[in-house]
């Protein structure tokens, strides 16, 4: 899984490689954390499902 990707950005209304902070295995599946490297906008994604958090 890669530790970077390009991700439009709610808050910076832009395309930023938001990066992954942290990864947890569940028995759902995968959750991951990404980031904004612009304004720390963060969300959760599981199986590859994005949760987005304002
Ligand atoms: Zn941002």
């Amino acid at each position: 899984m890669a530790l970077e990707k390009e991700i439009e950005c709610p808050r910076c209304e832009e395309t930023h490689p938001f990066y992954r902070t942290a990864a947890t295995t569940l028995h759902l599946g995968e959750k991951s954390k990404w980031r904004c490297p612009e304004c720390s906008y963060g969300y959760i994604e599981i199986n590859g499902i994005s949760t987005l958090e304002a």
